[in-house]
């Protein structure tokens, strides 16, 4: 197929991101030759999750996770897109109008296409699909709100070469190198908690509760997504939904981008179904369900867990002696089949 990629966005662009990236994601990238385009991978091997509750420190070891820094990774990928043949525009809006035409705007132009088959990939705040009511996402309102920085560097309760998680009420804390000598610091807030007392203060609470000394943030600095968890009707006619914009939960679990990926590595017999007239909704729907349906069930029983600091610094403290807490943080890591 001859294949248009478009971004709203002006390319490298920075993205809200943890930038970890699953063994299984890792994988997905080495099948598509894309990593050899990566610079450091090597050196930037994640290999223990230290998690802080209640000013108790636990060091768990995990499968390399990898640190990326986004703009790179995205760059990576478009640039794989483009030596396989698509043409990329940045800086382009789309709009998947009604009767399944799309129209482009760009530099206060724009023009319409009729593409065969439309795959939209616009995220969690992406507006492709705003005139198609039946794409209208289905947003938990009570999920947390997502926030992020990327530090000049590393703070104080981070370690090299680990995924820090601080726990408290009021939400949880991940950090990590970014890849780029900078630190990612990305965090999942129950709303309740930043309408009463605004992101940063919120932030600075986590750290509180376990004495650790919070990362200055500049003003402005600190960016945020609303509420994350939402799903929405995957496909429809000759549209296909896929990533953060098809379903999204918390990031806790750093799965988001490798979900993305899995999922988009298996969209090509969907796409030509679609192309050829065919409805794709059902088998795409499954096939996203049969990739991701034990991922979210983990992703929710360990956030469930980090939103309640007590029980997880029990069980982290219960499991400390026993070398099975080790084989559960390795297994609970999305590596390769
Ligand atoms: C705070 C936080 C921390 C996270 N940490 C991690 C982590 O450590 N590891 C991990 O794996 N995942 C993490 N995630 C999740 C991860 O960032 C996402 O799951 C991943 O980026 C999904 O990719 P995507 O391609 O679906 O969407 P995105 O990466 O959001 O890309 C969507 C693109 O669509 C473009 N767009 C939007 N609207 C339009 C439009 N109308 N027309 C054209 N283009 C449009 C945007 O410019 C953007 O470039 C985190 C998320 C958050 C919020």
């Amino acid at each position: 197929m001859r294949t248009l990629l478009v971004d709203r966005a002006r390319f490298p662009r920075q993205k809200l991101c943890g930038g970890c990236l699953a063994p299984a994601g890792m994988q997905v990238l080495d099948r598509l030759g894309i990593t050899q385009h990566l610079p450091r991978l090597d050196s930037l091997r994640l290999e223990s999750l230290r998690i802080i509750a209640r000013g108790v420190s636990h060091d768990l070891p995990i499968m390399p996770y990898f640190a990326v820094e986004r703009a790179s990774l995205d760059q990576a990928v478009c640039e794989a897109a483009i030596a396989r043949g698509a043409e990329f525009r940045d800086g382009v809006a789309a709009k998947v109008l009604p009767d399944d035409t799309v129209r482009l705007e760009h530099d206060g132009q724009s023009e319409t296409l009729k593409p065969s088959v439309i795959v939209v990939a616009d995220g969690v705040g992406g507006s492709a699909l705003s005139e198609r009511a039946e794409f209208a996402p289905r947003v938990r309102k009570q999920s947390v709100i997502g926030v992020g920085s990327l530090l000049p560097s590393r703070p104080a309760h981070a370690q090299h070469n680990a995924i820090t998680m601080v726990c408290a009420r009021g939400g949880y804390v991940g950090t990590a190198p970014s890849g780029d000598g900078r630190w990612s610091l990305a965090a999942a807030l129950d709303p309740a908690a930043v309408r009463c007392d605004g992101p940063i203060d919120t932030l600075r609470r986590i750290f509180a509760a376990s004495d650790l000394q919070p990362p200055e943030f500049a003003k402005g600095q600190l960016r945020g997504v609303g509420n994350l968890t939402r799903h929405r009707t995957p496909a429809a006619g000759r549209v296909l939904v896929v990533g953060d914009a098809a379903a999204y939960f918390q990031p806790l679990t750093g799965e988001g981008m490798s979900w993305a990926m899995a999922c988009a590595e298996q969209i090509w017999p969907h796409a030509q179904a679609a192309a050829r007239g065919e409805d794709p909704a059902k088998q795409w729907q499954a096939a996203c369900a049969r990739i991701l349906r034990t991922r979210h069930a983990m992703c929710r029983a360990v956030c469930t867990l980090a939103a309640h600091p007590a029980r997880c610094g029990w069980v982290l403290g219960a499991g400390r002696t026993t070398p099975a807490m080790g084989w559960l943080s390795r297994r609970l890591c999305w590596s390769p089949a």
